[in-house]
């Protein structure tokens, strides 16, 4: 059985404990590998290899720092298959989907930061001409990177490659339920000569190891992506310590559809945008509003398609669902259609676990699940569920639409669908939302502010927002 390992001071250690728990594949309900259970011996250990580490690493000039980052890019796309057959494997999600999107994003991440900070240049300010400023943006020292299990090797590399190619070391911990794509990337670390110290990765429990990263105070930034109650908990320990926090937290998504759309683009991308990998994408659109003369055409139509995908084995290529990633967020999912149907909700179709035989007779499968009939404000509209499961609801006008997209604590994304360019614009002004799609979803551009506003996070990734996290700055001012 695999055994994975704790990545310090650029090579692969077993926890200080020596204990490990298990790592379950959710298609088959397997144990097929060991993850460390690793404690605050642990990321004390990181921190201090990050520590050394810095000091050459943040010096290193930034075109040297930018080839070995593209070399590990380079052989995440070499070992393309391997990392998305081992991601499909952790984390239930189909292999074809993780072949399409997980692993080319994550080699894409590397790329656009390594070159991204060939560019990063310093700002001046001239004051007529009396007085000269400059800006300076140095790398803030340790960073503290932790990540979830969706979109698992995808958000790692989010994170720790703004954070290395700003010249900060880092401390990283994947999600507990996903490890296995970060412990792959260790070893491409080590491979693109990337020096001792510079990437650490711990694996473990996040209320230990997680919590025992944001604690440590030589761990000067913290970058977190993760549930908005876990969100609170790492602000609560962080923000008395000062340190520099980003948090990517929930969401809970409007998909607002108005009748003049283009309506079988907006079907095709709706399906998509409720159940690609099984809806656990924090960006999924899990509340759709339908505009009334569209609605029934649109339920039919959506239901019907719905019915058409198949939920089954992952590394089956024909596969459109595969497993939620454990069996407890199997039955919190469930809970939720429970819950739905106990406030009113009609289910059209979906509602329950799939047994899907096999190697995958154990798995934690769900029906994709279409629910009508509820309000804007019942429980199942405002809180996050997080898997394959939609509501569909009509609405009159754009007042009372804009009001229900806006009625729940989150605020990370929104799906706009019209032919009418003004009310785009309208519509996009008004939803508190910090990442609005018009006729479209997910579609993405890596310099572009990324997060979320209310309960969906504190600060902006992607482009130079995550750049400018991971760096102190400084303005100089002379007097001429
Ligand atoms: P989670 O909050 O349970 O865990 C996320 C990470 O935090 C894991 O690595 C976990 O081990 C660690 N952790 C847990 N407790 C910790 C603590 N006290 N201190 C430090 N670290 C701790 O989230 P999850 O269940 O892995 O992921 C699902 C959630 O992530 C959903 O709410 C989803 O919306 C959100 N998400 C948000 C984005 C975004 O960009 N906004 C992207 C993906 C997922």
């Amino acid at each position: 059985m695999i055994k994975i390992q704790n990545y310090i001071a650029g090579a692969l250690h077993p926890p200080v404990s020596e204990k490990y728990f298990d790592n379950i594949n959710p298609a088959t309900g397997e144990v097929y590998a060991q993850i460390p259970d690793s404690e605050a011996q642990d990321v004390d250990r990181a921190v201090t290899a990050a520590k050394k580490a810095f000091v050459s690493w943040s010096t290193m000039p930034v075109e040297k720092r930018s080839l070995i980052l593209n070399k590990i890019a380079d052989l995440i796309d070499r070992d393309h298959q391997k990392l998305a057959l081992a991601e499909s494997i952790d984390n239930g999600k189909p292999v074809k989907l993780a072949k399409v999107v997980d692993i080319p994003r994550a080699s894409a991440n590397m790329r656009f930061f390594a070159t991204a900070s060939i560019h990063f240049a310093s700002e001046a300010h001239i004051t007529d001409e009396d007085a000269i400023n400059y800006t300076t943006r140095t790398p803030v020292g340790v960073a503290g990177c932790i990540s979830p299990w969706n979109l698992p090797l995808y958000l790692f590399t989010w994170k720790i490659a703004p954070a290395l190619a700003s010249g900060c070391t880092v401390v990283a911990k994947p999600s507990e339920l996903t490890p296995m794509t970060a412990f792959l990337f260790s070893s491409l670390c080590m491979e693109a000569g990337l020096p001792a110290g510079v990437l650490n990765i711990i694996h473990g429990l996040g209320a230990k190891a997680g919590q025992a990263i944001v604690e440590h105070p030589d761990v000067n930034a913290i970058s977190f992506t993760g549930g908005t109650v876990t969100g609170k908990k790492i602000a609560a320990t962080a923000a008395p310590m000062f340190k520099k926090l980003s948090l990517e937290l929930g969401g809970k998504n409007p998909n607002i559809i108005f009748a003049d759309c283009d309506f079988e683009n907006a079907i095709a991308v709706s399906l998509q945008s409720s159940f690609s990998n099984q809806g656990e994408i924090c960006l999924c659109g899990s509340r759709i509003f339908v505009e009334r003369p569209l609605y029934e055409k649109f339920v039919d139509e959506f239901v019907k398609r719905t019915k058409m995908l198949t939920v089954g084995d992952p590394l089956d290529e024909m596969t459109k669902l595969g497993a939620l990633v454990s069996e407890v967020h199997m039955k919190k999912v469930l809970s939720y259609v429970n819950l739905a149907t106990t406030e009113g909700g009609k289910i059209l179709t979906g509602g329950n676990q799939v047994h899907v035989g096999g190697r995958c007779a154990d798995g934690f499968f769900v029906e994709p699940t279409v629910i009508v009939g509820l309000k804007h404000d019942c429980r199942t509209n405002q809180e996050e569920i997080f898997g394959p499961v939609v509501t569909i609801m009509p609405f009159d006008t754009e007042d009372e639409v804009l009001q229900y997209a806006n009625s729940t604590t989150y605020g990370l994304s929104a799906t706009i669908w019209t032919e009418n360019l003004k009310r785009a614009h309208r519509i996009s002004s008004k939803v508190k939302s910090g990442i609005i799609w018009v006729n479209c979803w997910l579609f993405r551009d890596l310099r572009t502010p990324f997060g979320g506003m209310k309960q969906s996070g504190v600060g902006r990734e992607g482009g130079w927002d995550a750049l400018k996290f991971f760096t102190d700055t400084k303005n100089v001012c002379i007097k001429l």
